[in-house]
């Protein structure tokens, strides 16, 4: 993929090792490190080593990734202990989604009750 985005993108520079990261599992394809500013016991943001912009596009350019993406998010679920009380997977997407960081990236949220989505 773009050279370029490899300098320019905050997420894509973690995958690259140039900014650190509390990385919690990593795969052939992904990547599941702990977010700077948790709003939860555990959030977690789980991605694509390869840069898409967002889940519009991963879902539509490469479905494939985009369950790899999910499937690592399930396995940190598990080993957090998140499963037997339930978490939130969730994908901001545009500005309306209010997406910081335009590389695609799943935020796992649990250890306590949430409370309602858009609280
Ligand atoms: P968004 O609003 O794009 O869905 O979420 C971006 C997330 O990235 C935010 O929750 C924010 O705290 C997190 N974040 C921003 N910069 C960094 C960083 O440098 N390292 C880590 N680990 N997380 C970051
Ligand atoms: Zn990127």
């Amino acid at each position: 993929y773009h050279a370029s985005v490899t300098s320019d993108c905050l997420f894509c520079r973690i995958v690259a090792g140039e900014i650190p990261a509390t990385i919690v599992r990593e795969t052939e394809t992904t990547l599941a490190f702990r977010d700077i500013n948790p709003k939860a016991p555990v959030h977690v943001l789980v991605i694509p080593k390869e840069h898409h912009a967002d889940v519009a596009t991963l879902g539509r350019d490469d479905p494939a990734l985009a369950g790899q993406v999910l499937a690592t998010a399930a396995e940190v679920a598990e080993a957090e202990g998140l499963v037997t009380d339930g978490f939130r997977l969730m994908f901001n997407t545009g500005p309306y989604g209010g997406q910081e960081v335009f590389h695609v990236h799943a935020h796992l949220l649990g250890g306590a009750p949430l409370g309602p989505m858009l609280a």
